[in-house]
């Protein structure tokens, strides 16, 4: 008898035949003879339902009351699950994120867990009872809930799994696994049958939101064995692990697409020592994560600096730079979020330096102009226009996969 950690996300328990589906998971994995804990998400729609709800009250909503809100939906799905495992006759309890014991930090909308306190969870899981957990969220040390952030149900799972040394973490969602990009979007897309956590990692930093990217931080730093797949097929799915056999001839192992970037261009600094400084540290201060960065070659004195930050922090970098132009000095400030950044990941790429070329050649083919570049050893991003961003996917899948063939 093992513990299984099986976390289940919204499209899985959208409405009562797919909560009755997920209740038959769950109880069939119990009836093998495990233990279950079993993490559910918000049904469907709800939880930007719930946002759009609050915009017409109050578009400027604190964070606080939004985490009170967003917290509801995870609520709803997990009495509901456990009302349908009571009807099948087995021993259940529903436990909202601080009932399970969610510590948090205080960082309302996301929160990141501090520790999970086990022991309501161990009663009941002592006792043969199947628990079921409210996903995304937890309480801080003011006793307010707090959410993970958009995705973040994964996260409460892999802490779950983590903490009580669960023997599997199942992520069970709307495809049958982790693919070579988003199977909805990219024509010929193909199933992984094994992908290491680092360039699962990068793939669910870079915008694949299969795995919400924190869950693969915490699941390589405590080595859970992680496995994605669907609520619906009964196939076997994709396993996320530490060393993957080395059967692949692609040295890619996916491409993402990231939409949630803006771009800023800070037009006419100083061409003189400090102005990076003064530009970045600005924006630390405020919190604001910048990712890629480009800096021109000075020209009569000036020169121009670009970088990317995420969609929901452009006017306010706009409006702090302008704030603060007597001190950075520059000519103006342009942002945009018509753009996207388009990425692949593969940790076979360290050693073959054509990878970014061909990656280079496939925009080339499509006539896809691109506007910054950004590597490291596993991953290659570039920023295009936002029309032309799964145009981009596509060419540079076909790339890849036309000429290696799978390596799954
Ligand atoms: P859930 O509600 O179950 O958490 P999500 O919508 O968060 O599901 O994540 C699943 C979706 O992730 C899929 O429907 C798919 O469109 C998308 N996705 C993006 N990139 C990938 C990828 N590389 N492999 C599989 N799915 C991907
Ligand atoms: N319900 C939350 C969201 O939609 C958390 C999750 O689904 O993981 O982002
Ligand atoms: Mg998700």
């Amino acid at each position: 008898m093992g513990l299984i950690v099986q976390k289940f996300g919204g499209s899985s328990v959208a409405d009562a035949d797919k909560i009755r589906n997920v209740a038959r998971i769950i109880t069939e994995t119990y009836r093998r003879g495990h233990n279950v804990v079993a993490v559910l998400s918000a049904q469907g729609d709800t939880t930007d339902d719930l946002i759009a709800k609050a915009k017409e009250i109050n578009p400027k909503a604190s964070r606080r009351e939004m985490d009170m809100l967003l917290s509801t939906g995870e609520q709803i799905s997990c009495s509901l699950c456990a009302m349908a495992i009571e009807a099948m006759g087995y021993p259940v309890v529903s436990l909202t994120g601080w009932q399970a014991g969610f510590k948090t930090d205080s960082s309302y909308s996301s929160a990141r867990i501090k520790t999970v306190q086990t022991e309501r969870l161990i009663t009941e899981l002592d006792k043969r009872c199947i628990v079921i957990v409210t996903g995304f969220q937890g309480i801080n040390k003011y006793d307010d809930i707090t959410t993970l952030g958009r995705g973040g149900s994964d996260t409460s799972a892999v802490a779950l799994a983590a903490i009580l040394h669960a023997d599997l973490c199942q992520i069970y969602t709307d495809v049958d696994g982790i693919y070579t990009a988003d199977p909805r979007s990219v024509t010929g897309a193909r199933k992984l049958e094994e992908i290491t956590y680092d360039e699962m990692l990068e793939l669910a930093s870079l915008g694949a939101q299969v795995l919400h990217n924190r869950s693969v931080e915490m699941a390589k730093r405590y080595n859970v064995n992680l496995e994605v797949l669907s609520s619906f097929t009964g196939k076997p799915g994709t396993k996320v692990k530490e060393v993957v056999k080395v059967v692949e001839k692609s040295h890619v192992s996916g491409v993402a697409k990231d939409k949630n970037v803006a771009r800023v261009a800070v037009v006419g600094v100083a061409d003189e020592p400090g102005i990076a400084f003064k530009i970045f540290s600005l924006l630390a201060k405020h919190s604001i994560n910048v990712d890629l960065i480009l800096q021109s070659i000075g020209r009569n004195n000036t020169k121009d600096i670009s970088f990317t930050i995420s969609r929901k922090d452009m006017e306010a970098t706009k409006a702090l730079l302008e704030e603060r132009k007597d001190y950075i000095h520059f000519e103006r400030v342009d942002v945009s979020d018509d753009i996207a950044k388009v990425s692949i990941v593969g940790a076979g790429m360290i050693n073959n330096p054509g990878v970014a070329a061909q990656m280079f050649e496939a925009l080339y083919s499509a006539n896809i102009n691109i506007h910054m570049i950004s590597t490291s050893e596993i991953k290659v991003s570039v920023l295009v226009d936002d029309d032309d961003a799964n145009r981009a996917v596509q060419a540079i899948h076909d790339k890849f996969y036309s000429e290696f063939g799978n390596r799954g």
